[in-house]
């Protein structure tokens, strides 16, 4: 393999599809096999990883000089989000509601405002709601309130089972719902409002590479800011620290380890 050179700053996705199968044929690599089961060797917070010939292949991008390592950990995520907008077709002057605001919710906001949708957030917890606003919601609620209002597009970024729930109430007739995020029990659908409204669930799993590439342009060129959702680094001897603090997030958002501090 004389692709890359030693040395050379890359980034390597773990999810390559084989592009030969009926799924990869008709354009939905994420439901590809050999995409759900790829990953690297031995894992992902190793010193060192294989990565298996077709990632190099399909899934191995040289990283611009003005991204750093740090915002290239974002690469993958942003291009999860990219692939779901684009399942949900989310346009121009359409009301997007995200619902959460963590991570992915945050980098939803920021491409459905790049997108020209007019974009409202909800999270519980102040911290989310205040970076919500900071990085472009138009509106932002605490989802423990009362509130009322009609989406035509709604992203579910949270696991919150209330959240899940509040996507069939907020959908307008002929919206779509995205489980970016999903519950961890199974949720009820309101049978009658979905039929009557026309209502369609759907869901996004992964990224394939077209969209990694698109990824790795929007923050090449600044369009999406990813930097600022890292709040916190931690070396790979501290590793425990970092999980406990992803699971248990305080005043946090995205929690990356540093392999060589
Ligand atoms: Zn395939």
């Amino acid at each position: 393999m004389t692709k890359f050179k030693a040395g050379q700053r890359v980034f390597v996705t773990h999810h390559v599809p084989c592009y030969e199968c009926k799924h990869c044929l008709e354009g939905n690599h994420t439901a590809c096999e050999v995409l759900h089961e790829g990953n690297y060797d031995p894992g992902g917070f190793s010193e060192f990883i294989r990565v298996p010939k077709i990632n190099v292949e399909h899934g191995t991008f040289l990283l611009p000089e003005n991204i750093s390592y740090e915002e290239g950990t974002m690469i993958e995520p942003l291009a999860c989000c990219v692939r779901g907008q684009k399942v949900i077709n989310v346009k121009e002057n359409q009301t997007v509601l995200i619902l959460g605001s963590g991570v992915s919710g945050l980098s939803n906001i920021q491409l459905a405002k790049l997108r020209g949708a007019r974009v409202v957030a909800t999270d519980v917890d102040d911290y989310k709601l205040k970076k919500a606003k900071e990085f472009g919601a138009d509106e932002v609620i605490d989802a423990t309130e009362d509130f009322n209002l009609r989406a035509e597009r709604i992203i579910v970024c949270t696991g919150a089972l209330q959240a899940a729930q509040q996507a069939f109430k907020f959908i307008d007739r002929k919206g779509i719902i995205l489980f970016f995020a999903i519950p961890n029990k199974n949720i009820e659908i309101p049978v009658v409002d979905f039929w009557r409204n026309e209502i369609t669930v759907t869901s996004s799993y992964g990224a394939a590479p077209d969209d990694l590439k698109e990824s790795l342009e929007l923050i090449k060129n600044k369009k999406i800011n990813v930097h600022d959702l890292i709040t916190h680094e931690f070396p790979l001897t501290e590793i425990s620290k970092g999980f406990q603090l992803a699971a248990n997030p305080k005043d946090s958002l995205k929690v990356i380890i540093q392999p060589n501090r």
